[in-house]
C-alpha cells in the first residue's frame, strides 16, 4: 500500500486524479477462482499465442481513479457476481435457462464495463484486443448511465452457459477468459466474446447491424437474461482451442 500513486487522466471521469490498480476482470472473479483446487485451470486466458498464469489477476495502474473503480463501477461488478454465481435459474426449455438474478440491461452494463476495460489497458494481454470505435462511444454510454443521463440502449448481447457431463466441475465453472473480437457466423456480425466463471460466455455486438433473427427472437424475454445451454462443449472448436492454451501453460510452468 506504500506505493506511489501516479496522477493521471482517469479514462471514465476523464479527470486528472491518482490512478490505482484497477481490475479488469472484478475481484469477486479472482476470488471465485482461487476458491478451486490449486491444480484446476485458475488461469486468464488471452489472445496472445503465449499464455500466461495470472493467480492474482490483472490489474492495470493506469487506466481508473478510485472513485470510479470502486464507487460508479463496484456497483455493476457485483451485479456481474450474481449474475454468475446465481442459483436463480429457472428451466425454460431443454436449452435455455431463465437467470432472474439481475435485469439483462444492468448485467449488460457490467460486461460492457469489463470489455472497455480491457480495451483501455496497455497490459501486454490486452494490446491485441480493441473495440477501436466503440470506445468513447462505451465510456460515453458508461458514463451517461453513472450520472443519470438518458442512455441509447443499442448494445445488444446473447448469454450462454456450457452443459457438459464429461468435463469436471472445476473445469466447467473455475476459468475465465479474457475479450476477444470474432465475427458471428452467419451474417458476419462483429461481436467481442469473454468466459465468465460457471461456464457462462457472453457474446455482445460491437456493430450497427442487428443479431440474426435466430438470436434476437431468443433474447426478447423481458427484463431477465435468457441462457442459451451449449451442450457439448467439449467437442467444440472453443474448447479446443482453450485446453490447448491450458496444457501449453501447464508446460511452461
Ligand atoms: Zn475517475
Amino acid at each position: 500500500m506504500s506505493k506511489s500513486l501516479q496522477i493521471n487522466i482517469c479514462k471514465l471521469c476523464q479527470c486528472e486524479r491518482p490512478l490505482i490498480e484497477a481490475h479488469l476482470f472484478p475481484k469477486w472473479c479472482v476470488r471465485h477462482l482461487r476458491s478451486f483446487e490449486s491444480d484446476n485451470p485458475k488461469i486468464f486466458l488471452h489472445t496472445l499465442n503465449e499464455s500466461k498464469k495470472r493467480p492474482d489477476g490483472l490489474y492495470d495502474n493506469g487506466i481508473l481513479c478510485e472513485n470510479c473503480d470502486n464507487k460508479l463501477l463496484g456497483p455493476i461488478d457485483n451485479a456481474g457476481r450474481y449474475f454468475c454465481l446465481s442459483e436463480k435459474l429457472e428451466k425454460l426449455s431443454d436449452k435455455s435457462l431463465l437467470n432472474s438474478a439481475v435485469p439483462k440491461k444492468t448485467f449488460g452494463l457490467f460486461v460492457l464495463s469489463v470489455i472497455w476495460r480491457f480495451s483501455i489497458s496497455q497490459l501486454p494481454e490486452c494490446k491485441t484486443f480493441s473495440i477501436g470505435a466503440y470506445e468513447q462511444r462505451t465510456r460515453d454510454y458508461l458514463w451517461s448511465y453513472f450520472t443519470n443521463q438518458p442512455v441509447a440502449d443499442d448494445y445488444d448481447f446473447l448469454v450462454t452457459k456450457i452443459e457438459s457431463t464429461l468435463l469436471p466441475n472445476n473445469v466447467l465453472n473455475g476459468w475465465v477468459k479474457t475479450p476477444e473480437c470474432r465475427r458471428l457466423i452467419p451474417g458476419g456480425v462483429n461481436v467481442v466474446t469473454l468466459f465468465f466463471p460457471n461456464g457462462y460466455q457472453v457474446i455482445m455486438k460491437f456493430d450497427q447491424r442487428n443479431f440474426p433473427p435466430s438470436i434476437s427472437e431468443f433474447n426478447s424475454h423481458g427484463v431477465y437474461c435468457c441462457v442459451w445451454m451449449q451442450a457439448n462443449f467439449e467437442s467444440s472448436p472453443v474448447f479446443k482451442d482453450l485446453s490447448g492454451r491450458v496444457n501449453q501453460v501447464k508446460r511452461n510452468i
